[in-house]
């Protein structure tokens, strides 16, 4: 991981090391706090927002572009595709699946970097909950969408 791509983040790093000043480790992995703002619009185009859990599984989270982030973890069959840019605060997602959304300071969705995210049938639950279709669900092993159905935008 680029640790230099985190530091440019608004992200405020934190289990072992909550110091944002404090220099992160390249074999320690800053890991985002889920009370943290996401500032849209502020970080690179490609940025990877990666963590490691304490218990050791894996979240890898990347701005693909502009508010648009894609996520998974390694026990997950699903990629999620999360465009902030659409979310209109109904916070339905966070409500259904708390372990893996949260609303933010600014009353938008953010993914949740750490801990273990809910099962993959809660989280297409909380894609589906969407009133904007900001929750893209796509199969890992296939590339294919399944939330969506279709393309709606
Ligand atoms: S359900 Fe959709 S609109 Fe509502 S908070 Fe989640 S992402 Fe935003």
């Amino acid at each position: 991981m680029d640790i230099s791509q985190n530091q440019a983040t608004s992200f405020a790093p934190v289990s072992s090391n909550n110091n944002a000043a404090t220099p992160i480790p390249a074999n320690n992995p800053p890991i985002i706090n889920p009370s943290s703002t996401l500032s849209a619009g502020t970080n690179p185009i490609v940025n990877d927002l990666s963590g490691t859990t304490a218990a050791g599984t894996a979240i890898q989270i990347q701005e693909i572009s502009t508010g648009v982030f894609s996520a998974t973890t390694e026990k997950s069959k699903y990629r999620i595709e999360y465009d902030m840019n659409k979310c209109i605060g109904a916070a339905s997602c966070a409500a259904i699946a708390p372990l893996t959304f949260f609303m933010n300071e600014e009353n938008k969705a953010e993914l949740v970097n750490g801990g273990e995210w809910d099962e993959d049938d809660v989280i297409l639950s909380a894609a589906q909950s969407c009133p904007v279709f900001a929750i893209k669900i796509f199969v890992k092993a296939t590339g294919e969408m399944i939330f969506p159905t279709e393309e709606v935008y």
